[in-house]
């Protein structure tokens, strides 16, 4: 497990994301990644390696949003690799995921999706949960991660959002560590304090 954080508020997520990861790099984490949503596109740029080499490829000034997630990734679940680096798409790439944790029973409910015709595209645990979202999901993301994580067991901090509901970041918590902050027109969420704290 390593560490996730995320933004909202009047100001450009990106530069926000990428200093709060750099906060939380003293946990140990093999890849990194960030989403932001901005008008009608979700982009999510990540890679293997630190946040200074990810950083190197994302093109900063060309990505801008007031919403975004980040995270560092301890693999347990899938390989180092670009594709399980997190943040994770739906099918549709409207929903985004972030997870610190185990999801336990991840397979019964990556089967179960496959047959509904889902596509996967990392080994990991935590893709279940953005597809699983989708399959719940009806116009209100809160009411959708409700359902979700009814099917859910394991270990997990959270961080949701979908470009169909700009307004807002979901985040939920169960055993893995998570804390909220909260600034002027602004909120945040880590899985630590230094993340934060500037
Ligand atoms: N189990 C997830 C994975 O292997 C999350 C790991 C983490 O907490 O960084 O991708």
């Amino acid at each position: 497990m390593c560490g996730i954080l995320g933004y909202i508020g009047n100001e450009n997520a990106v530069p926000i994301l990428i200093n709060g990861l750099k906060k939380l790099e003293y946990r140990g984490y093999d890849s990194a990644g960030i989403a932001i949503i901005n008008g009608n596109s979700a982009i999510i740029e990540k890679d293997i390696g630190k946040v200074e080499d990810v950083e190197k490829k994302i093109a900063l000034n060309s990505m801008n949003g007031t919403i975004g997630l980040a995270h560092c990734r301890w693999a347990t679940h899938g390989s180092v690799t670009k594709e399980n680096a997190h943040p994770h798409f739906d099918c549709k790439n409207e929903i985004i995921v972030v997870h610190n944790g185990i999801i336990e029973n991840y397979q019964q409910i990556k089967e179960m999706l496959i047959k509904k015709g889902h596509k996967f595209t990392s080994e990991t645990d935590t893709e279940v949960i953005p597809h699983l979202i989708e399959e719940h999901y009806q116009g209100d993301i809160v009411g959708a991660v409700k359902s979700a994580l009814k099917e859910i067991t394991g270990s997990y901090a959270l961080g949701i959002i979908t470009k169909n509901e700009p307004d807002k970041i979901i985040v939920v918590k169960n055993e893995s560590p998570l804390i909220i902050g909260k600034g002027n027109n602004s909120m945040f969420f880590a899985s630590d304090v230094p993340a934060i704290l500037e």
